[in-house]
């Protein structure tokens, strides 16, 4: 693979661009792998990054059924930050965004990350003692937040009006090194990574069968004929029910369709993130200088995989008391994905009843964050058979009823 670099880039110049290496190869499934990864989003490649990079199991395939980072990867609004309550959670979301940090000098791939601060207002006196607390807690689990009044919220961010009728801007709960990332970049940058490593890429394979022998997996039926594995990780978000059944068992989680939209592209007037959980809408500018907002779930579990008028009614117009400026903004565009919600709002990165399964899923609407801190945490339990970062998202804590409860962190679908 060759080295992106400054000289790379002046040398193509000078050549018309002619010499640049495909990110990553085309593969055909081989008749065997010691680990398959259904799913190439971001949480499936880098998996398969880390498999290889840390623990040096590199015989992998990663199984797409579609195009590479074409699911949630590709769809959602890059939001990046750590700002939970709960402790396992604090470790998996902080691990993910300090991993974040250098991950385009790691993958050699500009991932634009771009720590600009995340805030999430407090618009209700319920909000503040409850971001208070959170604060707290980020600072005994040595993640950097900080509760700010409404001036400090209208220095950072001129564009919100702090005095709406409804909800006046009380305060917000401010991570300075939270920010955004270029999606497509991530699963890009993970996938020629792995490429490179010698890993196959097969987009376009369906999995339609997971075969099992004496209550072990022994491999998958795809779309592209029967391919055997040692292992197997189930990566796939809002199909993880799909997955599950095949394979046998059943999973704690719902699948809904989550949408967001953009505007025109304007001048620069926000370099922050700004989530507000009591209008329910979340909004940043993209470099391109479109406005990304966020909305929430369909209220009833489907796969469409596509947005929804009363939606975008009901975010800008939560949106427009906070943000008067947006009333005067076109749409230029709106989308979907498929998220795979549990009851407590946590992921779950475990082993299952079949031996050589693993499911990695149930990040809802914020798994984008998780991506590498995800990934490394799932290869360390697949090589060694555990992890301490996923010790307490295992599938059976829902029986234990040992619930990671972060319905206040995940409030706004984000
Ligand atoms: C509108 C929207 C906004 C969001 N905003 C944010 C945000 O700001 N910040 C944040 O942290 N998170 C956000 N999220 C959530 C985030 O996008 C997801 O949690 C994350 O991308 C999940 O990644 P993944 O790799 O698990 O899944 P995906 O990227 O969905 O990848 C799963 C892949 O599995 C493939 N697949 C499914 N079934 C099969 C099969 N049978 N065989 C082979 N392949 C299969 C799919 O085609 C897909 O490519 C948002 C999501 C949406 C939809």
């Amino acid at each position: 693979m060759k080295h992106y670099s400054v000289f790379a880039v002046a040398r193509e110049a000078l050549r018309q661009h002619t010499g640049w290496d495909r990110a990553w190869a085309k593969a055909e499934p081989k008749k065997k792998y010691d680990v398959i990864i259904v799913g190439a989003g971001g949480h499936g490649l880098a998996t398969a990054y880390y498999l290889g990079k840390n623990h040096g199991i590199r015989n992998v395939a990663i199984l797409e059924k579609g195009w590479l980072g074409g699911g949630n990867t590709g769809r959602n609004t890059t939001i990046i930050r750590s700002n939970y309550l709960q402790d396992p959670s604090a470790a998996i979301y902080e691990k993910s965004r300090s991993l974040y940090e250098t991950l385009s000098q790691d993958l050699n791939y500009n991932i634009m990350f771009s720590p600009r601060g995340v805030m999430m207002l407090a618009q209700t006196q319920h909000e503040i003692r409850g971001y208070q607390r959170t604060a707290h807690a980020n600072g005994l689990q040595g993640v950097e937040t900080a509760f700010i009044g409404p001036d400090k919220v209208k220095e950072l961010c001129p564009i919100i009006n702090i005095s709406g009728p409804r909800y006046p801007v009380l305060g917000a709960l401010w991570q300075p090194r939270g920010g955004t990332a270029r999606h497509d970049a991530v699963a890009w940058g993970y996938a020629r990574a792995c490429s490179a490593m010698g890993m196959d890429i097969i987009q376009q394979c369906e999995v339609t069968g997971i075969r099992r022998d004496a209550g072990k997996v022994v491999g998958v039926d795809t779309t592209k004929g029967p391919i055997d594995c040692d292992k197997l990780a189930l990566v796939t978000a809002g199909h993880i029910g799909v997955m599950a059944n095949m394979a046998g068992f059943r999973l704690p989680v719902e699948s809904l369709a989550l949408q967001a939209l953009v505007s025109e592209p304007i001048k620069p007037v926000m370099d922050v993130v700004v989530m507000a959980n009591t209008v329910h809408g979340y909004m940043s500018q993209s470099d391109k200088g479109e406005m990304v907002i966020g909305g929430g779930t369909d209220g009833f579990n489907n796969y469409t995989q596509r947005g929804s008028f009363h939606h975008i009614e009901e975010t800008v117009r939560a949106l427009v008391e906070t943000f008067p400026m947006i009333s005067r903004l076109k749409m230029l565009r709106q989308w979907g994905g498929i998220v795979d919600m549990t009851g407590d709002r946590s992921p779950i990165l475990s082993k299952t009843p079949v031996e050589g399964i693993f499911v990695n899923c149930g990040w809802g609407t914020g798994g984008f964050k998780a991506i590498p801190g995800s990934g490394w945490a799932m290869a360390e339990l697949m090589a060694k058979g555990a992890s301490p970062l996923t010790e307490e998202f295992s599938m059976w804590r829902f029986r234990e009823g040992k619930f990671i409860d972060e319905s206040v962190a995940a409030g706004v679908a984000h």
